[in-house]
């Protein structure tokens, strides 16, 4: 075995969060050495977000073709899957091939490693027969898998993950699909409107339970009048595949599809991380940090791994504060006694000052050390369904759970006037849930054609805590979609 080898930092994993802290600190001169199994830039770019949303992207052409026999004259529109998969294939992915990535990284000046890293213990990552040994720490970003029910059965067919879903060059005539949420519906209405006849089956007793129950009840209809069918308050107790389809048994009654795709959720896998040999619990859903990322002396963790929200945005916002807080803790560590001689910065102090700086602007409070601290307030998430399903902050349920005054403005899009003049396709709604003895917003739902997009004003609001009597005297573009704020403004009660 080789003698450790000493580094700055090592980052276990290189997804969204993992390589962005990675480069961020390759680039400030510190030396870094990425540690990654699979493809650098994780699920977001070969399974996830991306490829995801140029199917959605493509979903939403044929909808919007159909919609001319009602608003311009008539059009026949004939899906074909083939130049969605070839935009995946040759656009988002490269053939799942992560050239790019791994040469952006070191373009930084990082050090790439191709492998299954673990720690081994206080200050040391293993991969294969290489150990480094850290000066400043150690950033975990291995993320999560899917998190596969244990349904008899269930573990010996050859169901889908969002991985074949999103490889699929050919279409199945038929899917089940296990798990109504935000993945599973936006899935599910990319391949009915592609003319797969797609059936949802959901625990819950509505989809995308997590949301308003308004939300639940327009995306449901929206993916009915798509040909989704929808079953909810249905719990999968056996799955069995002949060889050539798959039934999900439930009860007396059974589901029979082509495919069959689960998307029941999201494991962080603690229990391959060495975590033990630094005497941590490896038995926990999700590694908990706190407001700076920290695990534990010398260890951090950034992304989807931390249980803080499975967002590249939540990632990327944790990424900031972290590589803020490692060149922090640098420059604390080399201002030390015995730590000057062994950095080995390039940048000098003002390259890691300006990388501190650069890194800060993304927090949100700061704290003494000038390292912005993690705020969840305002955590903003998108289901882009059509219609899209945008919310920041607390549905109503929880902020009445916390024991807030809650007030709640409702307004519905189709009665707004740019809902009117959108005619179809215009379902859509306002919902806000305000702190009435704070005065402020603490959550919103914005479901519309452009929901994600109209859910920016919002986020503002909740995350500056701005008074409601500003937003009530702000100006609302007319005739806009979010113009619909000011009338659930109006109707807060
Ligand atoms: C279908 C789908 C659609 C999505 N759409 C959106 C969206 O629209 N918007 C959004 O914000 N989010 C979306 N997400 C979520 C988003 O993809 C994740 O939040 C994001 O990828 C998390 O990044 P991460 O860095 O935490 O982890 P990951 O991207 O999971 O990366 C972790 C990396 O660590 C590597 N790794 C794990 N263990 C080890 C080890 N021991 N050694 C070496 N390497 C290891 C893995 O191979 C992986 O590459 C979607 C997810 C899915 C599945």
């Amino acid at each position: 075995m080789a003698d450790p080898e000493l580094v700055d930092v090592v980052v276990l994993g290189l997804g969204v969060g993992g390589e962005e802290v990675a480069g961020r600190l390759a680039e400030a001169g510190l030396t870094v050495v990425g540690i990654e199994r699979d493809l650098v830039g994780g699920e977001c770019p070969y399974w996830g977000c991306i490829p995801s949303k140029m199917m959605i992207r493509a979903a939403n052409a044929l909808a919007e073709a159909h919609r001319v026999n009602e608003l311009a004259g008539s059009a026949e529109v004939r899906p074909d899957w083939a130049p969605v998969a070839k935009r995946i294939r040759e656009e988002a992915t490269d053939t799942w091939d992560d050239k790019v990535a791994v040469d952006r990284f070191t373009g930084k000046g990082g050090r790439f490693v191709r492998g299954s890293g673990r720690l081994d213990g206080p200050n040391r990552v293993r991969v294969g027969d290489q150990v480094f040994e850290t000066r400043y720490g150690i950033v975990l970003g291995t993320g999560t898998r899917p998190s596969i029910p244990p349904i008899d059965g269930l573990a010996d067919t050859p169901y889908w993950t969002n991985h074949q879903a999103i490889e699929v060059e050919e279409l199945p005539g038929s899917l089940l699909v296990l798990g109504g949420g935000a993945i599973g519906l936006e899935l599910a209405q990319v391949f009915a409107r592609f003319g797969v006849r797609v059936t949802v089956i959901e625990a819950a007793d509505r989809v995308l339970a997590i949301e308003e129950p308004e939300a639940s009840e327009i995306a449901a209809k929206a993916l009915r009048a798509d040909g989704v069918t929808i079953e909810t308050a249905v719990r999968a107790e056996r799955v069995s595949h002949d060889g050539t389809g798959f039934t999900v048994h439930t009860g007396d009654r059974g589901f029979t599809a082509d495919r069959l795709l689960v998307v029941t959720g999201r494991k962080a896998h603690l229990e391959e991380l060495g975590l033990d040999t630094v005497d941590m619990d490896a038995t926990q859903r999700y590694l908990p940090v706190d407001e700076r990322m920290h695990v534990t002396d010398g260890i951090w963790a950034v992304g989807d791994l931390t249980g803080e929200g499975a967002f590249t945005h939540i990632a990327m916002y944790q990424a900031a504060i972290v590589v803020a807080d490692v060149l922090d803790h640098m420059r604390r560590t080399r201002g030390g006694p015995d730590a000057s001689g062994t950095a080995s910065v390039i940048g000098g102090a003002a390259g890691v000052a300006s990388a501190v700086g650069g890194a800060m602007s993304a927090g949100e409070s700061t704290a003494p050390g000038r390292v912005p601290v993690a705020d969840y307030r305002a955590l903003p998430r998108v289901t882009f369904t059509d219609p899209e399903v945008g919310a920041v902050g607390l549905t109503e349920r929880q902020a009445r759970d916390r024991g807030i005054n809650v007030q709640v403005g409702y307004t519905d899009l189709t009665s707004s006037a740019r809902g009117w003049i959108h005619k179809t396709g215009n379902a859509g709604f306002i919902k806000l849930v305000a702190d009435a003895d704070q005065g402020v917003l603490v959550g919103a739902t914005s479901v519309g054609p452009a929901g994600g997009e109209v859910l920016s004003a919002l986020v503002v609001a909740v995350h500056a805590a701005v008074p409601l009597s500003q937003l009530r005297h702000m100006i609302y573009t007319y005739p806009t979609f979010h113009r619909a704020i000011e009338e659930a403004l109006r109707n807060l009660a």
